[in-house]
Order: structure tokens, then C-alpha cells, then sequence
């Protein structure tokens, strides 16, 4: 019997070739890995099913679960993973806000990421949104699809002069400003807790969280979610930003409070809003729910509004990225496997 009350005997298959239970697996997934995997080096067990507390034990004789974004790797999931001697947990992603790592290291459990896969795939499609967004793109093709083709109501903004703050400046955070300033001509404020040199020479200007709040017209989001930066854009925050704000958020749901959020559409305070992620978004993205009723109110009032663009998570899906995210995540694998220093291993030390 184990800590967490499961007849289970541990195995241990911690050393040498392992088989990796590979939970939450998508189509490109299952293609990508498996390109990856053309020298047959790992076993992949692929599973439709996502990682929590009670499907974990479908990792029963595997020596890794290779895991993404919303998989639930809780205390519980990880003390099921650790009954069974799972001796790896492998993000396919590069965000780990989802995995108590903390549990993982109580139980020896090495956890890594895939830490820089395409920063470019994401920078570039939250450029998108806030381009789509921002002129009204999604309702002209609506309209045309109809043949109507009046501009009534279409009317858009430049890009160009516009106040932009980009919170996080990281990998991702740092292309999205220089293309901002580069390349569309705004005036770009930050605001990280570690300042770019480089971007402050391109003429980014760091600033405070709210003086960039203050003074931003549009605010991108970059930053990882930390129990620090959960609900970074709440309603205190919403109520000091300026009248008519666009929010994007590329980066993980619970920055934001959509309560806050739908309120302050609702008053125009917020003036548009585009998102690839959402705080729930475990109960709905990456699944057809076409044929069912979705049953949260606050994601469904979120979609009715008509400045408002939801993609569901789909900012890393390019062909460079699932290609990147594979290689990596079988290296890190290997690594484990050979006994070698883990390069991409994420750990409770790095959550601020
Ligand atoms: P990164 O680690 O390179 O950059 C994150 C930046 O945020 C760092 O510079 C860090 O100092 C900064 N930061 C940390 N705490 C902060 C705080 N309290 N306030 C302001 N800044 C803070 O990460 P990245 O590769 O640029 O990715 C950023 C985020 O994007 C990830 O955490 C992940 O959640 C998200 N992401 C989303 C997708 C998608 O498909 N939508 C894909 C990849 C990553």
C-alpha cells in the first residue's frame, strides 16, 4: 500500500530505456513524436486521456509520463505516479504552472520542460490577434461569407503611435516588443522583474506594473503564472488602466480574472479582448465539444461579446514548434534514461 492508499507495488524502471506514457495525445502529437522517434530509441505509449489524480494510474509500467499544458499533476496525481515508479515527468510544453513541484520533489521525482521551443510561434500569433482584434477581421470575414459587404462598424485603429506594455519580457515577451517597436512603430513599455538591456537600447522603456496599467493602450501578456502574477489583471487593476484598453493574453489563463474582465466589457472600460488561454480552460480546449452543452456561463458570456477573439490554446501549434517540442522532449528522455545532468529540469526554486 502506498501514501496515497493505492494496492500498487512500485517497480521502479527509473534507469535505462523507458516506457513513456504519453497522456493527453493529440494528432500532431502522436505524428511529431513519433517522426522524432524514428530510430524506435523510446516506447511511447500514446493516451487520449489528460493526467489527473484518477487517470494517472494509466501510467501503470511506464518509467515516464510525458505531459502537457493542462494535464493535473496535483500532490495526488504525483503520489499515484510515484506508487507506480514513475520516474520522470516530461512537459511537452514550457509552462509548469500545472505540476506541484514541490510534491515531485518530495517524491524524487526529476521534472522537465521543453524551455524554448518557438518563442517566434507565439510572439507572432499574438501579434495576430491583437491584428485581427484590432480590425475587426473575424467580423469581415463573417460578413463576407454572407456577402455583405458593408464597412459599417469595421472601422480599426493603427498600430503605429499606439502605447503598447508587454508584461514579461522573456523569450516570447522580448520578440513581441521588438516587433511592436521594430516593426509596427508603437511606443512600447515593459515591465519584467529582470530588464532586457537589448530592449532597453531599441528603446523600450521598462516601467512600473502600474504605470504601465496607467498608461498602456494595449497590454500583452508574457509573463508565467505564479502565484505572484495570478490574477495580474484583476478588477483593481482594470479600474486603473485607461479608458478603452485591449487585453491579449498568450500566456496562461489565470493572469487574468474574466469576471473582472466581463464587467469591465461590459462598462467599455475594456475596450477588446483577444485570448488563446483561458482560467478553465482544462474543461474545454483542445477537445470537439460541438455537440454538447458547454456548461460555463462565464466562458460562454465571454464569447458573445463582439470585441472579443478566443482561440483555444493554439499560439505554439506551428510545424517548427511540434517538431522542436518533440526533439527536446525525447532528449530530455534520453538524458534520464542515461543518467546524464538534466539541462531542462524545472524545480520549486524557480516559482517566485
Ligand atoms: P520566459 O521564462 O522566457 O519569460 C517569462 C518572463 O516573465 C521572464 O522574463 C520573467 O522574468 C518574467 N516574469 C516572471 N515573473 C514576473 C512578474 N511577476 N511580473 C512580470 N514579469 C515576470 O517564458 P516564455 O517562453 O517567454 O513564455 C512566457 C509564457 O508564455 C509561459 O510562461 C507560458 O505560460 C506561455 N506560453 C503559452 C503558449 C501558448 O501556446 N499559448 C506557448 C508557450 C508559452
Amino acid at each position: 500500500m502506498t501514501g496515497c492508499g493505492l494496492d500498487v507495488q512500485p517497480e521502479h524502471p527509473k534507469l535505462g530505456a523507458m516506457r513513456i506514457a504519453v497522456f493527453g495525445a493529440r494528432s500532431y502529437d502522436r505524428e511529431y513524436l513519433t517522426a522524432a522517434n524514428a530510430e524506435g530509441c523510446h516506447e511511447l505509449v500514446f493516451l487520449e486521456t489528460d493526467l489527473n489524480s484518477t487517470t494517472a494510474q494509466l501510467a501503470a509500467g511506464c518509467g515516464a509520463v510525458c505531459v502537457f499544458v493542462n494535464d493535473r499533476l496535483d500532490a495526488e496525481a504525483i503520489c499515484v505516479l510515484a506508487g507506480l515508479g514513475v520516474g520522470l515527468i516530461a512537459l511537452r510544453c514550457a509552462g509548469f504552472n500545472n505540476v506541484d513541484l514541490a510534491a515531485a520533489e518530495a517524491h524524487g521525482i526529476p521534472v522537465v520542460r521543453v524551455p524554448a521551443y518557438s518563442p517566434h510561434a507565439v510572439a507572432e500569433f499574438a501579434i495576430g490577434l491583437l491584428l485581427v482584434l484590432d480590425r475587426k477581421i473575424h467580423r469581415a470575414w463573417a460578413r463576407m461569407r454572407e456577402n455583405n459587404f458593408s464597412l459599417d462598424g469595421l472601422v480599426g485603429r493603427n498600430l503605429h503611435g499606439r502605447v503598447v506594455g508587454v508584461v514579461g519580457t522573456g523569450r516570447i515577451g522580448a520578440i513581441v516588443a521588438r516587433i511592436l517597436k521594430a516593426g509596427f512603430g508603437c511606443e512600447v513599455l515593459a515591465h519584467d522583474v529582470i530588464e532586457s538591456p537589448e530592449l532597453s537600447a531599441l528603446g523600450v522603456r521598462y516601467v512600473s506594473r502600474d504605470v504601465l496599467l496607467r498608461e498602456s493602450g494595449i497590454i500583452t501578456l508574457h509573463c508565467p503564472l505564479t502565484p505572484e502574477t495570478h490574477h495580474l489583471i484583476d478588477a483593481a487593476a482594470l479600474e486603473t488602466a485607461r479608458e478603452g484598453v485591449v487585453v491579449v493574453n498568450t500566456s496562461r489563463g489565470g493572469l487574468i480574472d474574466t469576471a473582472a474582465l466581463i464587467e469591465a466589457l461590459k462598462s467599455g472600460k475594456v475596450g477588446g479582448v483577444a485570448l488563446d488561454v483561458y482560467e478553465q480552460e482544462d474543461n474545454l480546449f483542445f477537445r470537439d465539444l460541438s455537440d454538447e452543452i458547454v456548461q460555463d456561463d462565464v466562458f460562454q458570456r465571454l464569447l458573445t461579446f463582439p470585441n472579443v477573439i478566443v482561440t483555444g490554446h493554439q499560439a505554439f501549434l506551428t510545424e517548427e514548434a511540434l517538431r522542436a517540442i518533440a526533439e527536446t522532449t525525447l532528449a530530455n528522455i534520453s538524458d534520464a534514461e542515461a543518467g546524464r545532468e538534466l539541462a531542462n529540469q524545472v524545480t520549486s526554486a524557480m516559482v517566485r
